[in-house]
């Protein structure tokens, strides 16, 4: 399963930065995963819980941001596309490059040490 392979480079990025600022947990965690991404989320959400027992992540809250997608039609402009590939949706031109909604990133994370609140912004992409 793709989303498995994907909370696994998730993970590995999150101990990454964890182990930088010295901790051992992760409270919370916000992604970014757009509408063209081609990532099922309830299957991500799912690999995150079969993942995260036993590491920085157990117990974590995960939140998933879902940005619309957008294309950039050379007569239209920016227009919003529901499916990669599909036609502009005013003109029908095709095809059109993609502009947004492919990200799959790690946000922010909330880590967990003996300071109180402390936000890490790894902004690393996948
Ligand atoms: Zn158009």
């Amino acid at each position: 399963m793709h989303e498995i392979s994907l909370a696994t480079n998730v993970l590995a990025i999150v101990e990454e930065s964890a182990r930088r600022e010295s901790c051992h947990a992760v409270r919370a965690l916000r992604l970014e995963v757009g509408k063209l991404a081609g990532v099922a989320i309830p299957a991500l959400r799912f690999a995150f819980e079969a993942i995260a027992p036993g590491t920085c992540l157990a117990g974590a809250r995960i939140r998933i941001d879902e940005p619309e997608g957008a294309g950039r039609c050379p007569r239209c402009g920016i227009v919003p596309i529901e499916v990669a590939g599909e036609p502009c949706p005013r003109c029908g031109s095709h095809p059109i490059p993609i502009e947004r909604g492919t990200e799959f990133r790690v946000v922010e994370m909330l880590i967990d040490d003996t300071l109180a609140d402390d936000t890490v912004a790894p902004h690393q992409e996948i």
